[in-house]
């Protein structure tokens, strides 16, 4: 990768040593490349509305999108909205949700989050990052997800995925999901927020792993100042490569 060294000789405050603009110009063409190589790369979890994709969302942690798409047909045929979470048996949705892993604690969070969305919205779910945040079992990221696909409100969703591939990229070196959701959002206009997410989480999903990144199948590696943390044989990278969500 050919670094662009800061014309001052200062530090330009990037992890690479690159310019900021630098950096920019690069980030930028390394997302047009993954756009083009994702095109269909958007959020794997199944809902109709926000209530939906707020529960999807909370189910989802430590597990994967695919158990938690296998459980919610059910979940929400049971309890369509807020209110009937709000009033549901515990134990009926610990059994429903018991598939997606911590399902006592999961049930807690949902039962929670059923009546705080009734009693403090009306049953409905706000579309504004300071409320959500509020609510119980929703951290930042859960409320970017919702506000990004439920209200078309841009945001960074910053999961162990977007976290580790940015890192990677050089596009930051914090840790902070709240410093990288700042960072990575500086490098992009606000309009393409949402959808950035979806494509850095797809390729950290599909082929930058956390353990084994395919290297050598991966479509940003000369722009990537991590090639070679993982497989870089062509052959041995594309047998890494996940074509799927993962089940
Ligand atoms: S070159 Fe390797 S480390 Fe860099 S993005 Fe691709 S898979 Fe990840």
């Amino acid at each position: 990768m050919s670094v662009e060294s800061h014309p001052s000789g200062a530090d330009p405050q990037t992890p690479t040593g690159e310019t900021p603009l630098a950096l920019t110009r690069r980030a930028r063409r390394m997302s047009r490349v993954l756009h083009e190589h994702y095109p269909d790369a958007r959020c794997e979890l199944d809902f109709a509305d926000a209530y939906q994709l707020l529960v999807a969302t909370v189910l989802s942690a430590q597990t994967t999108d695919v158990r938690v798409n296998g459980v919610t047909p059910t979940l929400f045929a049971r309890y369509p909205d807020a209110r009937a979470l709000a009033a549901a048996d515990r134990t009926e949705v610990e059994t429903i949700i018991q598939p997606t892993g911590f399902f006592r604690a999961k049930t807690e969070s949902l039962l929670k989050l059923g009546a705080a969305l009734v009693e403090r919205f009306g049953g409905q779910v706000p579309g504004r990052l300071s409320d959500l945040v509020t609510l119980p079992g929703v951290g930042r990221k859960t409320a970017n997800v919702v506000l990004g696909n439920a209200f078309d409100v841009p945001g960074i969703t910053v999961d162990t995925h977007l976290g580790r591939v940015a890192r990677r990229f050089g596009w930051t070196d914090e840790t902070d999901p709240v410093a990288v959701e700042h960072a990575v959002g500086a490098l992009f206009p606000r309009r393409d927020w949402t959808q950035l997410s979806h494509v850095l989480i797809f390729h950290g999903r599909r082929i930058c792993h956390a353990r084994k990144p395919a290297c050598g199948a991966c479509p940003v590696a000369r722009l990537c100042p991590s090639y070679g943390e993982g497989e870089t044989d062509p052959a041995a990278a594309a047998r890494l490569v996940r074509t799927g969500p993962r089940a």
